[in-house]
C-alpha cells in the first residue's frame, strides 16, 4: 500500500446509515481539513496523469474539491460536471438512473471539444454517476483519458460500469 492510500484512510469517517439506511458513508472531509494528506494524495494522483491531459473535469460536489485542487497543481483547466439546472448558457445533459428514479447532469456545450480529459470524483460507489459523466464529455468531444477515484467502495463494483476506460484509484475498502 502507497503512502498515499494509507494516509488517505486513516482519514476516511465511516457514517453508517447516511443518507439513507443501509448506506456506510465514506466521509472523506477529514482528509480535505488537513493540508498536507490532502497534498500527498494528490501530488500521487498528479503523478499518475502528469503530461497526458488538457483538463480536469470534476463531478458535483466532492469532485470539484478534488478536481480543482488537482487541476491547479498539474498546471490545467477545471470543468464542473453539474447536476442540472445550475449551470448558465448553452449545456448538454444526460440523464441516468438512480436507485429510486433518475438524476441528470450537465457541462457547458463548448467546453471541452477536443480536449484530453481526466474525470474526477471522491468515491466510486455504482459507478452510474461516473458513466452518465463519460458519456456527456465524450459527447461534447473530449477524450476521457482516464477516470480517478479517491476511494472505490469494492463490492458495489462500480468499475463493471466504467468498462473500457482507464480507471484508477488511491484506495479501496
Ligand atoms: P455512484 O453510486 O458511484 O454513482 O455514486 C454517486 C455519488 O455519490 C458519487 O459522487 C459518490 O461520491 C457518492 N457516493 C455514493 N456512495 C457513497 C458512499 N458510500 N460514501 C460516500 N459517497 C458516496
Amino acid at each position: 500500500m502507497s503512502n498515499a492510500s494509507q494516509v488517505l484512510l486513516e482519514r476516511v469517517r465511516d457514517i453508517p446509515d447516511f443518507p439513507r439506511p443501509g448506506v456506510l458513508f465514506k466521509d472523506l472531509n477529514p482528509l480535505f481539513a488537513d493540508p498536507d494528506a490532502f497534498a500527498l494524495v494528490l501530488g500521487e494522483v498528479a503523478s499518475g496523469w502528469e503530461g497526458t491531459i488538457d483538463l480536469v473535469a470534476g463531478i458535483e460536489a466532492r469532485g470539484f474539491v478534488v478536481g480543482a485542487a488537482l487541476a491547479q497543481r498539474m498546471g490545467v483547466g477545471f470543468l464542473p460536471v453539474r447536476k442540472a439546472g445550475k449551470l448558465p448558457g448553452e449545456t448538454i445533459d444526460q440523464t441516468y438512473d438512480l436507485e429510486y428514479g433518475t438524476a441528470t447532469i450537465e457541462i457547458p456545450a463548448d467546453a471541452c471539444e477536443g480536449k484530453r480529459v481526466l474525470l474526477v470524483d471522491d468515491v466510486l460507489a455504482t459507478g452510474g454517476t461516473a458513466a452518465a459523466a463519460v458519456s456527456l464529455l465524450e459527447r461534447a468531444g473530449a477524450t476521457v483519458v482516464g477516470i480517478e477515484f479517491l476511494l472505490e467502495v469494492g463490492f458495489l463494483e462500480g468499475r463493471r460500469l466504467l468498462e473500457g476506460h482507464e480507471v484508477a484509484v488511491v484506495a479501496t475498502v
